[in-house]
């Protein structure tokens, strides 16, 4: 059985047919509109009351709210109602990015800099990462003086050797991998834990395909090295079981021993934090506007929205004018995450802004403009954009391919789950074993157990599929497939799944175009107009000869001339088509040195299969 998300379908009408409608003094009335609007904004422009405007979207199947941004097609459903024609203004925001970067100096070499590693904590639930992010920040924050609270942003810093780490403070895969599903990459290392007593456990599994897809180095922290059950070298060894070969092993991967409890093994763990980040040269330009990645956002009663965001180039200062994804605003107040109040973010670190005028999510990009016009106009953009992914469908196997790059070997990327371990390891074999000429298919995660969000956002962020071989969906990953696009497949019987990926597989490469030859006419007498244009009198020798087709003309066995049939009469009628054994005029399109004898061949080019 397999099964693919319907099409989105939400019922819109034309607004077109009802839209000329007449204004105050008997004028159609003409209205701009940006690509992108709020109810209210749209509601303020039409004269109407919000509600009023909100009732309209109702009637054609739009839930929307007062602050919602909604976009032109959806906008003019709601003039044409009022009776309001409308235009839709050019969007600013190309002019504006344009001009956003041309007032940016370049990254020349002598402006770069070191900037701090950002790190996320990565592993199984109890495995200590949420003590592990606290241990850390205990032993190397200074308690904050006022009551002394740490202030909770989202992020953290902290120094070792002089140098600045950065740790996210959303632990786990899920938070990584919605951020790279947003297009943002803002992890430079994952720190995997692995409790001692416990050793790999599903969601460990989970956590390093999850790495491993976003192409970020490991560092393993193997913890509750204080618990007498502890066996670092059981976990090792796991840890080789999923090609990940620590040093004492002979590998690369660099693995510390740790206890969140007492915090032995913290100081090394940093170090080597330290380590892994000189290797990877993480540079950044402080002299340029700010760049990066909002990390959370959340309401504030009294001062509005608030967003934690990362700095990843430039410096971002008070006072500037940055968006991000669908909003904007001017920065009134920078907080670090000691709660100090600061001017400025230098890159790589996080910082609490107050300043926008709605939340953003996290993941979105932000950046730093001259102005609010900018501002204004790049957020509408990143809306529009927003509003047409929702409404986009979920991508056909073949899409999915046809968007992994261009390389040498194509790769169709699957996230696959299967009711149990062992249907996993025998699906991935066989999967792994499909074999087309220059394209193959790469697992990213394989594990049981029903489909979930994690494993959509997974999908979504490497453009991936989902396959699930005899399990369900989860309803929450199904809603986040939906809106995110991800196509999920679901398969009973293992030959089906092996038949299809296959052929999506033999899709990936280039299609092999095969010539068929539709029909054949012989020319038998030549009709010259007044206008000295020959109408090739014709008799339908073999298939048929239809309008418009693609047609060569031979002559004596030999290739004249390519060109197509302009028109094609039956007796004093233009006709579509006329099949074998029947009598027709053909005029060919730009040839007109028709001789009798000469033979026409209708073909097409039709895409095969290896
Ligand atoms: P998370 O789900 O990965 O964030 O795990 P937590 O940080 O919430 O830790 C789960 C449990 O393990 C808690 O009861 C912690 O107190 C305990 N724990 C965490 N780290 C250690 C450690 O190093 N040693 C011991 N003995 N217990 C730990």
């Amino acid at each position: 059985m397999t099964s693919e998300r319907p099409v989105d379908g939400r019922g819109r009408s034309p607004a077109s047919n009802r839209a000329a409608g007449q204004g105050r003094r008997g004028q159609p009335r003409v209205l701009e509109l940006p690509p992108t609007i709020t109810v209210q904004r749209l509601a303020e422009l039409t004269d109407q009351t919000p509600i009023d405007v909100i009732k309209q979207l109702m009637r054609n199947g739009i839930m929307a709210s007062m602050n919602q941004i909604i976009d032109y097609q959806m906008a003019t459903l709601v003039t044409a109602a009022f009776g309001i024609r409308t235009s839709m203004a050019e969007p600013e925001a190309a002019v504006a990015a344009a001009s956003a970067s041309k007032s940016r100096p370049a990254d020349d070499d002598s402006h770069l800099v070191t900037r701090s590693p950002v790190v996320t904590i990565l592993g199984h639930v109890d495995h200590g990462k949420t003590a592990l992010l606290d241990a850390i920040r205990r032993t190397n924050v200074a308690e904050h003086e006022v009551g002394g609270i740490t202030q909770h942003i989202g992020a953290y810093q902290v120094e070792t050797q002089g140098q600045q780490i950065t740790f996210l403070d959303t632990p786990g895969h899920e938070a990584f991998t919605a951020i790279r599903a947003r297009g943002s990459q803002i992890t430079d290392i994952a720190i995997l834990v692995v409790a001692a007593d416990d050793g790999i456990m599903p969601q460990t599994e989970e956590a390093i395909n999850h790495a491993k897809a976003a192409k970020v180095p490991i560092i393993v922290a193997i913890n509750k090295m204080d618990l007498p059950g502890a066996d670092p070298e059981r976990v090792k060894r796991q840890l080789s079981e999923h090609d990940l070969l620590v040093e004492d092993w002979g590998g690369e991967i660099i693995s510390v021993e740790v206890s969140a409890r007492t915090g032995d093994g913290l100081d090394d763990l940093l170090q080597n934090i330290a380590v892994v980040a000189e290797v990877a040269e993480l540079k950044a330009n402080p002299d340029k506007p700010a760049t990066g990645v909002i990390i959370e956002a959340k309401l504030d009663r009294r001062r509005g929205p608030l967003a934690t965001l990362l700095v990843q180039d430039g410096t971002l200062k008070l006072g500037e004018y940055i968006t991000a994804g669908g909003t904007f605003g001017r920065i009134k107040a920078i907080t670090n995450d000691q709660g100090k109040s600061i001017k400025s973010v230098p890159p790589g670190a996080p910082a609490e802004i107050l300043g926008l005028g709605s939340l953003p999510e996290a993941g979105d990009a932000f950046a730093v403009v001259d102005n609010e016009r900018q501002a204004r106009s790049m957020a509408n953009d990143r809306a529009k954009t927003f509003s047409q992914q929702a409404q986009s469908r979920a991508l056909t196997l073949e899409e999915v391919v046809n968007r992994t790059a261009a390389g040498d070997v194509k790769e169709l990327n699957i996230v696959l789950k299967a009711d149990v371990q062992g249907s996993v390891e025998a699906v991935r074999q066989a999967l792994e074993g499909l074999t087309a000429e220059g394209a193959k298919v790469r697992v990213l995660h394989g594990g049981s157990g029903g489909i979930t969000e994690s494993d959509v956002l997974l999908a979504s962020a490497s453009q991936a599929i989902v396959v699930g071989f005899t399990v369900g969906t989860e309803p929450s990953a199904e809603r986040l497939a939906d809106r995110m696009g991800v196509p999920i497949r679901h398969y009973d019987i293992i030959y089906q799944l092996i038949d299809d990926i296959s052929q999506a597989l033999f899709g990936i490469l280039e299609p092999v175009y095969t010539d068929v030859i539709i029909g054949r006419a012989e020319i038998r007498e030549i009709f010259p107009t007044r206008q000295g244009v020959n109408i090739a009198g014709c008799r339908v020798t073999e298939g048929r000869i239809t309008r418009g087709a693609t047609v060569r003309v031979m002559r004596d066995g030999e290739l004249l001339q390519e060109s197509s049939i302009a028109s094609l009469r039956h007796f004093r009628d233009e006709v579509n088509e006329m099949t074998n054994g029947s009598d027709c005029g053909i005029i060919l399109q730009g040839f007109n040195d028709v001789e009798v004898g000469d033979i026409l061949e209708t073909h097409r080019q039709e895409r095969g299969q290896r």
